[in-house]
């Protein structure tokens, strides 16, 4: 083998690593979007089957039952906002402000842990 084809055979090696290295990137950053799209479906799924099981319940019948459904309604709403802050923090995403949903890269983060606190 002569020096040329060593140094040719060296630069394609160099060329097909660098270019597994973008694909492996590019694969990453699909694995993230794909996770935190799985995440945003399964947390609309569950609302989902939350209010499909309200569905009879709250069927108003009288204008009396109607206000008591208003008076329930924002603490159940406020539950289930707390639920889904804690259920997208431990699936490994941001709830704070700056970069909400994006992934903590398996990193604490304090901003988040302060509207954890704040809400549970
Ligand atoms: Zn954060």
């Amino acid at each position: 083998m002569d020096r040329n084809e060593l140094f040719n055979r060296l630069m394609q090696l160099e060329n097909n690593v660098s270019r597994i290295h973008e694909d492996m990137q590019e694969l990453k950053s699909l694995t993230v979007a794909l996770v935190e799209e799985n995440v945003a479906l399964q947390i609309e799924n569950d609302n989902l089957k939350t209010l499909m099981n309200q569905e009879p319940e709250s069927t108003p019948v009288e204008p009396v039952s109607q206000v008591q459904e208003e008076k329930k309604a924002p603490q159940k709403k406020q539950r289930q906002s707390r639920e889904y802050f804690a259920t997208l923090y431990r699936e490994g995403l941001h709830i704070c402000h700056d970069v909400f949903g994006k992934h903590r890269n398996g990193q604490d983060c304090i901003f988040c842990m302060d509207i954890l606190n704040d809400k549970l």
